[in-house]
């Protein structure tokens, strides 16, 4: 067969920018060379409808051993008592357990995109909003902080079947004891999708939802550092405390519901290929060197937004907990969208961001939203933060000096390239 040179070379071409770029995008990271090949392995070739020694198929001996060694290496990274590693996305993983958990029309309470929540937490041009009913809680205006006696508030008055907790651009921590002792008062589902932080609450360097939280959703490609992918936990065996039913009306435990809302009920067969690079990074995270990493990953957040705030950058909340920070560019006269751009011209990628309370729209925005993960694999440490900020701070007032431009670009260049991608 004739190489597909016109993609491969494009492979080449991408491999190249990740190489001499900073990557600020919170979400994304580098993944090691065992997780990929995993990824590029002939399990892509299996079909693997159900679960470990339940399958729809013959020949599912050994990926019913790649699968139950993804499913123990996450239990064990999390202390979660149940978990599926079957979900193909976090928004999946999302959309199975309110299948399995909610009908259509049932009031959630989640956060606000437009604060910092995500898409599939109730927002209306996505199913979680056109299925159920979304109702929102946000930061406050002055401290860009959650206030948790607001959203206990908020639940009572709504008395929503499941209370979502976790965001994508939120810098802080979450109190997850007094959502569950509001979800209990109200007899509702406390769900935390932990994308975001979950490679760092693994290692307890922020609160732990799986103490407190019926059912934990996450992906696994940001700080947990796999392939991209989603996973469902329960941190203790609740035996469905909440009467939840099947179509034909059986009550059954939750951990069988999700299955079932995983497969048959939103994703046909599961990605064994990457099922098995999930479970190599599982292993990787369970490494006393992946312990180090989470904590760098957090030294640099705090190293790049503290050197942020000397240029006079405003950070929402002020501070960051956690691997990402908010930058609101109202008092820079710069929009997201214009900053966005001008860093892409000297190689360091971010992502514009709407901040709390914008006033300009999704596709311009007054932020930007910056995250360590990616530059800590690559080997950055705080050292190298203040840099990061002259740079970023540089583009943004030269933005129409290309001379400037250029030389920043050229910097950028020379110090990642003596950084490896991730071995
Ligand atoms: N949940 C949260 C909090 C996220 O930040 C994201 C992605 O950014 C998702 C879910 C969706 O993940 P995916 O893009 O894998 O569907």
């Amino acid at each position: 067969m004739q190489a597909d040179s016109t993609i491969f070379s494009l492979i080449a071409k991408e491999k190249e920018r990740q190489l001499k770029g900073v990557e600020l995008i919170a979400s994304e990271n580098f993944v090691s060379q065992q997780v990929m090949d995993a990824m590029g392995s002939v399990l892509t070739n299996k079909y693997a409808e159900g679960l470990p020694a339940k399958r729809y198929y013959g020949g599912c001996e050994v990926v019913d051993e790649v699968e139950n060694l993804a499913i123990d290496r996450l239990k064990e990274l999390f202390g979660a008592t149940w978990a599926n590693v079957q979900p193909h996305s976090g928004a999946q993983a999302n959309a199975a357990v309110m299948l399995a958990c909610l009908n259509p029309g049932d009031n959630i309470l989640g956060f606000d995109l437009s604060h910092g929540g995500h898409l599939t937490h109730g927002s209306t041009v996505n199913f979680s909003g056109k299925l159920y009913k979304p109702h929102f809680y946000g930061v406050e205006k002055e401290s860009g902080l959650i206030d948790f006696n607001k959203i206990v508030d908020t639940a009572r008055k709504v008395k929503p079947k499941m209370i979502i907790c976790g965001a994508s651009a939120y810098s802080r921590d979450w109190d997850y004891k007094t959502l569950r002792e509001t979800a209990d008062e109200i007899g509702a589902i406390l769900l935390a999708d932990i994308s975001h932080p979950a490679g760092l609450i693994a290692n307890k360097h922020l609160n732990d939802p799986l103490e407190y939280c019926h059912i934990i959703t996450s992906t696994t490609h940001k700080t947990l550092r796999g392939p991209r992918g989603g996973i469902i936990m329960m941190g203790k065996n609740f035996d469905n405390p909440f009467g939840l039913t099947t179509p034909k009306g059986t009550i059954k435990k939750m951990s069988a519901l999700l299955d079932s809302a995983v497969f048959p009920g939103t994703q046909g067969g599961p990605l064994e290929h990457v099922i098995a690079a999930k479970a190599v990074a599982f292993g990787e995270a369970l490494q006393p060197e992946y312990k180090a990493y989470t904590q760098q990953v957090i030294s640099n957040a705090q190293a790049l937004a503290k050197a942020m705030v000397a240029k006079g950058y405003e950070i929402i909340s002020k501070g960051t907990d956690n691997h990402l920070m908010l930058i609101d560019l109202r008092n820079k006269n710069v929009t997201g969208k214009e900053a966005e751009a001008v860093l892409g011209e000297v190689d360091i990628t971010v992502n514009k961001n709407m901040v709390p309370f914008d006033t300009q729209s999704p596709f311009v925005t007054s932020g930007l939203r910056l995250g360590t993960a990616a530059v800590t694999t690559r080997g950055l440490t705080e050292n190298h933060m203040d840099q990061i900020a002259n740079w970023i701070d540089g583009a943004i007032l030269a933005k129409d000096d290309n001379n400037e431009l250029n030389k920043i670009r050229t910097e950028v260049n020379e110090l990642m390239s003596s950084f490896p991608l991730f071995k």
